[in-house]
């Protein structure tokens, strides 16, 4: 009988096949304003998107700046005359659509169920988040779901796991709380930051920075198996 009694699972490249729907939505969006999306495009806007994640991990900036700024510079520069922060909501609208589960996610999560409480505890942007989820048919079985932009919170932050706390009836301790996530500055760094064990999911990568979380697992199809 497993430690736990509550599960926190992050959604994005955890539950979600983010690293498909990803690119899939942007070269959409892109078709959508007609413009060709090359190999190089999609590499400059990977490349400073994930700059602007970071610097959101890290609280230098708002979730309101990554909308506004993301597109900005890239549209510009291919001097497309469209406002950046309407092409980031026809990303959002792609997203949504193009959004689906890891294959075995549902499989999973049926096994847990009975088994245990679970959250989804995601950093994303409210016009996207919860619709996606919905999309996916899998919100029955979370008994809350906290989106970072609808709290004004988000991973690492302590703030985010208090919020998250009080978002259950009588929680279980934190000695009873697993932390589900790919996310090490995110997910694994937020569940040490707030004393709560943690689960990374490698995705097939290789952990090169000093954070060590409690488990290591390559996919959501291995969690059933350490919470034996
Ligand atoms: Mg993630």
């Amino acid at each position: 009988m497993s430690k736990y009694e509550w599960l926190l699972f992050d959604a994005d490249n955890t539950l979600l096949n983010s690293s498909k729907a990803f690119p899939l939505a942007i070269k959409e969006s892109f078709e959508a304003i007609n413009v060709e999306c090359s190999q190089a495009l999609m590499e400059r806007y990977e490349s400073i998107n994930n700059k602007y994640w970071i610097q959101f991990e890290k609280g230098e900036i708002s979730l309101e700046q990554i909308k506004k700024e993301r597109f900005s510079t890239i549209l510009s520069g291919l001097d497309i005359d469209y406002e950046p922060e309407a092409f980031n909501l026809l990303y959002l609208n792609k997203l949504v659509e193009c959004t689906e589960l890891y294959e075995g996610t549902i499989r999973v999560l049926d096994q847990l169920k009975p088994h245990f409480r679970m959250s989804i505890i995601t950093n994303g942007m409210r016009e996207a988040q919860r619709p996606r989820l919905h999309k996916t048919k899998i919100t029955e079985y979370f008994e809350s779901i906290i989106v970072s932009d609808e709290i004004g919170q988000s991973k690492p932050d302590i703030a985010f796991f208090d919020y998250t706390f009080n978002s259950i009836e009588n929680p279980p301790n934190k000695e009873k709380t697993l932390v589900i996530g790919d996310g090490l500055s995110s997910d694994i760094q937020g569940g040490i930051n707030y004393g709560l064990d943690t689960c990374w999911i490698s995705n097939g990568r290789e952990n090169t920075s000093k954070l060590e979380a409690t488990y290591e697992i390559a996919s959501i199809r291995d969690l059933p198996g350490i919470l034996r």
